[in-house]
Parts: C-alpha cells; structure tokens; sequence
C-alpha cells in the first residue's frame, strides 16, 4: 500500500512521450516555492474551495444558514474523510491509499500509447522515495509488463535507496536547486552534500538522466548560478540527455488557500521568456546540451 495524491494520465512534461505520472505524497524537503504544498504532508489533508460550496450541508448536516450563503463549514468540523460528502467540489481530498493492483489498473490502460510514443510510467511527488518499498513494487510490475519507466527525484537520500529501484529504471530525472550549501538549506529545508555524491554516482551507473533546476525568484534567477550549475552538471559525465531550466511556477496559490497555509511565495514575479533565455543561454557555455522546461 502507498499513500498516492494523484495519477494523472497523458502527461507529456515528466519525461519522454506520452506518460502516466504518479504522485507520491509526502517529502523530506519543505521547498519554498513548492507548487504541490498538497504533497508535502504524508498524511492525507482536506484542500477547501469555498467559491464552489453549493451550502447544501451534506458534509455535516443541513445548516439552513450555510445553505442560504453557500459557504462551507469552518475546517475544524472537517476532515479530509468529509471531501467524500461533496459532490459541489469545494472539499477535496488530497491523498488516498492505494494498493499495488489499483495502481497498476490505472497506469495499464495507456500501455499503447507509452509505446507508440516512447513513453512510459513516471513515478514523482512529492519525494517517492519516503515510500521507496512502494515504489519498488511499482517499478518491477512496470519492468515486468513491459512499460519503460522513470523518477522525478530530489537525491537526497541515502543512495542505496536509489541503487535499490536502478535495475527498473530507464530514466531518472533529479533536480540541482543551488550548489551553494547554507543558500541550498534555507530555501529548501535541507542540504544538498548527499545531493550531489548521489548525482556522482548515479551518472557513473551509465543511466540515463536528465539534471533540472527550477529558476525560482531571488534565490537561483542570476547568471551566475545557472552557470556554475551546468559546470557542475557537466562535470558528472555519464549518460546526461540535457539539463533543463524550469520556469517559476505559481499555481500553487489556490492549492495553499485551500490548506489554510501561507505561501511562502505568494506574489512572486515571474521570470519573463528574455531573462529564462538568458540564463539557458549562460548554462550552454558550459558545452552541455541545455533546455527549458
Ligand atoms: S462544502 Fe460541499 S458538501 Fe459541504 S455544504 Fe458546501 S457543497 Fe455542500
């Protein structure tokens, strides 16, 4: 059994072709541009949108007064168990268990299109590796059906968790946020040392993976740091396929309101098409092939 926040079908962003991208919940890192806060928590959690509260009552009990100004009850007469109650959409729960076989009956159905298109299963988060024994599952029932398969992670781990699953993996797609230590550590909640022995030994391995960084406002968004990035990136060697600059993303705005959480980057600017090509520019210097994501 795992703890899963979604699966969506037909995604063509985590990774090659067409995909089925698991999102594993629960992560060791508190990212502060995070865009999934849902994620974070490995307990399932209630996300409330207020704006589409029908105030019928049905998640605790007609409330004639509620039901006149289609507002939700207060969150704490909630659970996420009451987002089952709500056929408006304004309770949703993010997070269920799953077991291995409804997991697998979901990524199935798309086979055809994994290998008319070079695609495959995709297994992200969150962090997938605080539920590495699941992940494994998944991996070697993928490797048994024949469905080519990758993970979306941040390598900060203990690497034999990473060793564990390499055998069922086609891709691997890790993230270098920052190669500065203290910077690495007050924006994301962790250091980033094991980060880069793991990329290190995992380039050695002749896998092939793809190296990301997200280009987050005041904290990676300078020339400089993109720069010294893709040298270090360069200087992994093995099967690097390209390394690839994602754009801020603050979708994750409504997700925090309706966790009843502050955004930590909330009103953020946005990095405009010229400064995101700039600094994909600056990382090619270095030789290695560059894309934006
Ligand atoms: S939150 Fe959903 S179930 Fe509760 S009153 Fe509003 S529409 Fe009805």
């Amino acid at each position: 059994m795992g703890m899963i926040t979604e699966i969506q079908r037909f995604s063509l962003k985590d990774g090659p072709g067409i995909r089925s991208t698991v999102f594993f919940k629960g992560c060791n890192a508190s990212c502060r541009w995070c865009h999934n806060p849902e994620t974070l928590s490995l307990d399932s959690e209630l996300l409330i949108y207020p704006e589409r509260c029908a105030g019928c009552g049905a998640c605790v009990g007609f409330d004639r007064a509620r039901a006149g100004r289609g507002l939700p009850p207060p969150r704490e007469e909630l659970s996420w168990e009451s987002a089952a109650l709500c056929f408006s959409g304004a309770l949703q729960a993010a997070g269920a268990e799953m077991n291995l076989s409804q997991v697998l009956d979901q990524l199935e159905q798309d086979k055809d299109y994994y290998l008319a298109s070079g695609g495959g299963v995709t297994l992200s988060g969150g962090e997938l590796m605080m539920q590495a024994g699941f992940a494994a599952e998944i991996l070697r029932a993928c490797r048994e059906k024949g469905i080519a398969a990758a993970i979306e992670t941040n390598l900060a781990y203990d690497y034999a968790l990473l060793e564990g699953l390499l055998p069922c993996l086609d891709l691997v797609m890790a993230d270098i946020k920052a190669l500065d230590e203290g910077r690495h550590r007050a924006f994301t909640g962790i250091g980033n040392g094991v980060i880069r022995e793991n990329a290190a030994r995992l380039a050695k391995t002749g896998l092939p993976y793809i190296i990301r960084s997200p280009v987050i406002p005041g904290f990676n968004d300078n020339r400089a740091d993109i720069k010294a990035i893709a040298a270090f990136v360069r200087g992994l060697g093995g099967n690097l396929l390209y390394y690839e600059l994602l754009g801020f993303n603050p979708l994750g705005d409504s997700k925090y309101r309706a966790l009843g959480r502050e955004n930590p980057y909330g009103g953020a600017r946005l990095l405009d098409d010229g400064a995101m090509e700039a600094l994909a520019a600056a990382a090619a210097e270095t030789g290695i092939p560059v894309r934006r994501g």
